[in-house]
């Protein structure tokens, strides 16, 4: 077995006076092209500097090829490793060809002349990026995408066995990305360099990526291929909002996008759901539910209670109680017709005291005749009542089926995947 191109195990980097890299471990096998995604400040960067060691590792170790990145000479790292930066800045009117042939200074004196062999390698990269022609132009003043090639020259040119790209097609049109993605694609397959890609293009990166890492909080939260990566969940868990992946139908590649447009549109069932809320928590919920087209309605509220409030202002039908004063049989009575007309109850983050935990026994009420209840994760640490009987209750409706959720782009989901099963 050869050793992996790049290794990192157990791998925990950062800053002078911050960690960033939290335990960081991965393999890539030579020849692989694999992608790197994950939300801005996720650590990708941070993972790249450490894998051409600019950083040290404070924990673990990196490998490349077997042989661990700090103790690498400079000359030797640079015999490895063809890093293509976001933005090439070129200090001085330097031709293309002259910018290329840079490439070429990990194997000689920076400005020895060059022999041969290296305007060979030159050539060779200047051939497979497509930039021959722009040899005796001025860097400076070629196109984005251009440059962008150029840049990938002087990486290829060094004849390095892996290549890191950060964001280096970020800003490219998609023309121009496409056209950087195809050269790296053929340098993968015929020069069976190792490519490792970070994009916060999500797309592009399951577009050609053998393998992809997905980066959270300076973890690694996902390591395989493009499908098992670019899950919904995991995904809309990870960038914090919500997303829908396909398949592309030419390629087979997951694609990723938003969900506005299934926000705007609203179920072909009309879902009427239930909201038990209070203190505030009732304001987002009102909000979504209302924007993705269902029916509310909530209580029992306090009329004092910023829910309370909310509901009045969008219109939401509400049991409703004095202020400050436990819920009373009669609005209980007209709460448990409004579970009976609903489809479902969804429970918000509400604290229950003794006062309220009559609307937590709606909803086992609701459960047990049957309908679905989202109810928010963690009431018992929300429990005020003396003989902790919200969690209890809470522990009924989790055994009777409830559904837990943590974070209103979860409970969206999950509504939207039963009015997709009512509407099929
Ligand atoms: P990404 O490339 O995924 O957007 P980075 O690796 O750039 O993420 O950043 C990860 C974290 O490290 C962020 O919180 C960022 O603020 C921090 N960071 C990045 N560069 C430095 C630096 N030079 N000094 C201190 N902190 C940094
Ligand atoms: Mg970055």
């Amino acid at each position: 077995m050869n050793a992996p191109a790049l290794a990192f195990r157990s791998v925990t980097a950062g800053y002078r006076n911050r960690s960033v890299l939290d335990g960081i471990d991965f393999e890539i096998a030579e020849g692989e092209f694999v992608s790197v995604i994950g939300p801005n400040g996720s650590g990708k960067s941070t993972m790249l500097r450490t894998a051409t060691g600019l950083i040290r590792p404070r924990q673990g170790s990196v490998e490349l090829f077997g042989r661990g990145v700090p103790s690498l000479k400079p000359r030797e790292r640079a015999a490895l490793i063809g890093v293509v930066p976001q933005k090439l800045e070129s200090p001085m009117a330097f031709t293309v060809g002259e910018i290329v042939t840079f490439g070429r200074s990990a194997s000689r004196s920076l400005w020895g002349i060059p022999d041969p062999k290296d305007s060979d390698a030159a050539e060779r990269a200047m051939i497979f990026t497509n930039v021959l022609e722009l040899k005796d132009r001025l860097f400076n003043e070629l196109s984005a995408g251009e440059q962008q090639r150029a840049a990938l020259a002087m990486a290829l040119a060094q004849e390095p066995r892996i290549i890191m790209l950060d964001e280096s097609i970020a800003h490219l049109d998609i023309n121009h990305s496409q056209e950087v993605l195809r050269i790296l694609m053929n340098i993968n397959r015929e020069e069976k360099i190792t490519v490792l890609l970070v994009s916060h293009d999500l797309n592009l990166a399951a577009q050609v990526a053998d393998r992809m890492l997905l980066m959270d909080g300076g973890r690694l939260v996902s390591n395989g291929s493009p499908g098992e990566v670019m899950r919904e969940e995991q995904l809309s868990r990870v960038y914090g909002c919500e997303l829908r992946v396909r398949r592309d139908p030419y390629g087979g590649h997951p694609v990723v996008s938003g969900t506005l447009d299934a926000q705007m549109r609203r179920p072909k069932t009309r879902m009427r759901l239930h909201v038990i809320s209070g203190g505030g928590v009732g304001i987002e919920l009102f909000r979504r539910l209302r924007i993705e087209g269902y029916d509310v309605t909530a209580g029992v509220l306090n009329r004092l209670d910023s829910d309370a409030e909310a509901a009045r202002a969008l219109d939401i039908p509400c049991a409703l109680e004095q202020p400050f004063s436990p819920v009373g049989p009669e609005a209980y009575e007209q709460a448990r017709l409004m579970v009976g007309q609903a489809d479902g109850v969804v429970v918000g983050p509400v604290p229950f005291g003794s006062g309220n935990l009559v609307n937590l026994e709606l909803a086992a009420m609701a459960l047990a005749a049957g309908k679905p209840v989202w109810m928010a994760s963690d009431i018992a640490g929300r429990d005020y009542t003396p003989a902790r009987e919200a969690a209890g209750t809470a522990e009924k409706l989790r055994s009777g089926g409830a559904v837990e959720w943590s974070g209103i782009h979860e409970l969206a989901l999950l509504l939207q995947r039963e009015a997709g099963a009512r509407d099929a």
